[in-house]
């Protein structure tokens, strides 16, 4: 039974109808027994499905698209549609240390093992895996990520891809669509500069792009990371790739790796970057004991581990409060930070976080394995009018199972029995979208947003079992034990992968 399907219909100029048991609109919102209307790609309409009015076509029942010239229906069952989902932090080009690095090394072992299995492993190897793992992501529901890169393997997979060389897609599925270039009317990021050069210098790629069938595609913000004390002369220079940002709802950004392995200096650049181009920047931040042991006292075993690779950090200003304090005192915290982990961070820190409006992104799974302990993520939930909305990623296969996101969403779901099914829904969907700058394309099923669902069965809850006329529409009652329809089918999408 086919379990995740993506909407296949971005490109089809007449009106596309996909009917399901339920259609999920965002986490506080569900439509019992109905339908998205699509068109190019678009979705145009949601509403009740009425089989006798509103088709052109009948429901054929099995999955299968009818096409009668004007549109075409797509039953996809009793289960529910919603959102693809954002896994908003990963390394891909970690992909190949999956299984090779013990969790129990310690944060500074573990960090040590990875520099010595990835030079190992060798760029062919890590490409391989980290295209598999792309694949992999996009077969288990993800759509969107926000990527990070040392090394550029990622960039040079995705140039590959574009610039129509193989890649690692299946060449029997490629097929040829000129209506596809449409897709350079839409903007990638809600700032982007139009630029008529570089829509003509890239049509040719991206028309090639579109090629590879669909399930390799993600979209997202690719972050080419930087650490140590060096600016590289191409931080400074307008990025490569910046003009790819046309193709398939992808940008390039750039990184900083953390407060205390990448210089006061080398992050205001960074971040300097960014902000000009009104791209999202990421860090890690606050995420070891190592990091903080270093950043508020300026020594231990962190300080030993760079004056061993000859890291000059004398004139970085430590001592400071807190890793998030000291990032804020440099000046690299503001609406555009995502800032990944949180793992070591109090009431003032997060106060400093929501004040700049900053965005926490978590990865419990690797901070259970690499720490053994969990962000305060009801202490981040808590702020009034979802002042954080924190997103959810997986972080990479050197320190968690798996890059499938309804893994992430279940461990959460088990960890922290108190957070309502609704909002760990909501931090791998809205507001994943919304942190990597895709919020008014990505993130819920709203009209005008872009038409990339998921299908998911449901065990326990079809329309049948729910003929008392209860509606779910519009609800946003509170999860109990007892649960309302809405918690109750959420709880059973993001525990789905494990039942
Ligand atoms: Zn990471």
């Amino acid at each position: 039974m086919k379990t995740y399907g993506f909407s296949n219909s971005s490109t089809h100029p007449y009106h596309e109808f996909h009917r399901a048991g339920f259609i999920l609109v965002s986490p506080w919102r569900i439509i019992e027994n109905g339908y998205i209307r699509v068109k190019n790609g678009k979705i145009v309409e949601l509403g009740r499905y009425r089989p006798k009015c509103a088709f052109p076509v009948d429901v054929s029942g099995d999955g299968d698209v009818q096409h009668n010239g004007a549109g075409s229906v797509k039953d996809y069952g009793s289960g529910v549609i919603i959102p693809a989902l954002v896994n908003a932090h990963t390394h891909f080009e970690l992909s190949a240390l999956r299984s090779r690095i013990p969790f129990n090394l310690g944060f500074n072992g573990w960090v040590r093992e990875l520099l010595v299995q990835r030079e190992r492993c060798g760029k062919e190897l890590l490409e391989r895996e980290a295209c598999k793992a792309m694949d992999e992501s996009a077969a288990t529901g993800t759509a969107f990520v926000g990527d990070i890169s040392t090394l550029g393997i990622t960039r040079d997979i995705l140039t590959n891809r574009a610039s129509g060389m193989p890649g690692h897609g299946n060449l029997d599925s490629w097929e040829t669509d000129e209506s596809k270039l449409d897709i350079l009317n839409k903007r990638p990021w809600r700032h982007y500069r139009h630029n008529r050069r570089d829509e003509s210098r890239f049509k040719t790629a991206c028309y090639r792009d579109f090629h590879i069938k669909q399930q390799t595609e993600l979209s997202g913000i690719f972050f080419q990371e930087y650490l140590g004390n060096e600016i590289p002369i191409n931080v400074l220079k307008p990025f490569d790739f910046y003009s790819q940002s046309f193709i398939n709802r992808r940008a390039f950004s750039l990184a900083g790796h953390a407060p205390h392995t990448t210089s006061p200096g080398l992050l205001r650049a960074l971040k300097k970057q960014t902000l000009k181009h009104n791209l999202p920047f990421s860090i890690h931040l606050a995420e070891s004991h190592d990091e903080t042991e270093f950043i508020t006292k300026g020594r231990g075993r962190w300080a030993s581990f760079l004056e061993e690779r000859g890291v000059d950090f004398s004139d970085w200003p430590l001592q400071s409060g807190s890793p998030v304090k000291y990032l804020d005192d440099i000046g690299v915290l503001d609406r555009d930070t995502l800032a990944v982990h949180l793992l070591n961070s109090d009431e003032t820190d997060l106060d400093l976080i929501a004040k700049r409006n900053a965005i926490p992104v978590v990865c419990p799974r690797s901070n259970m394995n690499l720490h053994g302990k969990l962000p305060d993520l009801p202490l981040m939930l808590s702020y009034a009018q979802g002042i954080l909305k924190p997103a959810l990623g997986t972080d990479s296969l050197a320190s968690t199972q798996s890059l499938n996101m309804f893994d992430e969403m279940a461990f959460v779901a088990k960890h922290y029995p108190q957070i309502r099914p609704s909002e760990i829904l909501a931090m791998a969907t809205v507001n994943g979208a919304q942190a990597l700058g895709y919020g008014d394309v990505a993130g819920t099923l709203e009209v005008g947003k872009d038409a990339r669902f998921i299908y998911i069965p449901l065990k326990h809850f079809n329309i049948s079992n729910n003929k008392s006329g209860r509606k779910c529409q519009n609800r946003t009652l509170g999860y109990s034990h007892k649960g309302s329809d809405i918690e109750n089918i959420i709880m059973e999408i993001i525990t789905y992968h494990e039942s």
